[in-house]
């Protein structure tokens, strides 16, 4: 495949595994089993029936007939936010649990800034009886009290990061240190296509099965796996790689990432990392990353807490840097009039995240027969103080 990860980790300039010397074995490890375990048919089968029976897959494609309607073509909705949890991130969850458990491991960290990612750990922690940590910002367990709560009555202790601004970056350090220190019992569960090699492509292939499901229902559908568009929201990516990933080579196919704009592009308030960022590395991998002149991190803003992150998977920088992907933005209200337009439209509330996908809509000139996947990432129950307190409904 043309755009597969390459032996030592790459996307072209971007990815690798730049950590510290004391978590080679942990890498190592991983790096050297990911692709066996995954393949093996009983990983396939365990996978496959969990994701069946307990996720709820395969998601539903629905074609959205008065979305369609006034944008003058048409339109299906990949809905991942009827996925267990409410969202896509339980299908890399689910995989990196069960890879975990045929290494041996017997504890499960990971880090969280908005919770959605700690919520999808703690709950496949509480299926497979695995004791669970998920560090989280100080300021993070503040604001988002409801998936704290949540990760607590699956069984999980929360861990407040206290250092730096008390966010995600510093619960990411908090949780690198402990598997520092904890190396042979225990698996860190990264949760989107970011992260040292071989996570990237791990996670990816975890979300591949959104894209192996479209390129299925479709040709039920309308007899032709190739949709003209596939839209996807970009915080991190892991969604956007699971709904391009057998499309990648298909170069028919447009494939559109979103990224949040927050107050606009220039304002100094966003997160569109391929507008703003320059290469530099972050969590471990190189990658397109926002930073002022000398190299420090830009804290990012969104209003979705999914998509303020200061980078992208390096597996999108370079689908960026190639110009496999187009990249475009939201700003806040463009994303927040989105989502109350497809509450209106569809009766479906979608997370904020998924929103700046449904703006992007507007971006991009589409003709009467074009067919358009939207990869609708989640639900938006979990942004229901978002929507009130912005208002305009
Ligand atoms: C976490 C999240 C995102 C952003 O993460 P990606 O890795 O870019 O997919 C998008 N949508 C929803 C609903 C999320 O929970």
């Amino acid at each position: 495949m043309k755009f597969e990860v390459d032996e030592r980790g790459y996307y072209g300039q971007f990815g690798g595994a730049y950590i510290p010397e004391m978590l080679y074995p942990n890498i190592e490890q991983l790096r050297d089993n990911y692709l066996k375990i995954i393949y093996e048919p009983e990983f396939q089968a365990e996978f496959n029936d969990l994701l069946k029976n307990y996720v709820g897959r395969p998601t539903p494609l629905y074609l959205a007939k008065r979305l369609s309607e006034k944008y003058r073509a048409t339109i299906y909705l990949k809905r991942e936010d009827l996925c267990h949890t409410g969202a896509h991130k339980i299908n890399n969850t689910i995989g990196q649990i069960l890879v975990a458990k045929r290494l041996g491991k017997k504890k499960i960290i990971a880090e969280t800034g908005a919770g959605q990612h700690g919520v999808a750990t703690a709950t496949v922690c509480a299926l497979m009886g695995m004791e669970c940590i998920v560090y989280m910002g100080k300021l993070d367990m503040d604001r988002q009290r409801p998936n704290v709560e949540r990760m607590r009555i699956l069984g999980t202790k929360v861990v407040p990061a206290l250092s730096g601004n008390m966010t995600l970056k510093d619960a990411t350090n908090e949780a690198m240190r402990h598997w520092i220190n904890h190396p042979t019992d225990t698996h860190y569960i990264i949760g989107s296509v970011v992260g040292p090699h071989p996570y990237p492509d791990m996670v990816a292939r975890f979300q591949s099965v959104i894209s192996e499901e479209i390129k299925k229902q479709l040709q039920e559908e309308i007899g032709n796996p190739y949709p003209d568009y596939v839209f996807a929201c970009v915080g991190g990516g892991s969604n956007a790689a699971g709904a391009f990933y057998h499309f990648l080579n298909d170069e028919h196919v447009q494939l559109i990432g979103v990224e949040a704009a927050g107050k606009g592009v220039d304002s100094g308030e966003s997160a569109a990392t391929t507008a703003l960022g320059k290469p530099g590395v972050l969590h471990g991998s190189k990658t397109l990353l926002m930073q002022t002149e000398d190299g420090q991190v830009v804290e990012p803003y969104s209003i979705s807490a999914g998509l303020d992150y200061p980078g992208i998977g390096p597996l999108h920088a370079h689908l960026f840097d190639v110009g496999r992907v187009q990249f475009v933005s939201a700003t806040d209200d463009e994303a927040m009039n989105a989502g109350i337009e497809l509450s209106r439209l569809e009766g479906i509330i979608p997370a904020i995240e998924t929103a700046h996908a449904i703006a992007a809509l507007d971006k991009i000139e589409l003709s009467a027969e074009d067919v358009v996947v939207i990869n609708l990432s989640g639900r938006g129950d979990k942004d229901l103080e978002t929507y009130i307190r912005w208002g305009k409904y």
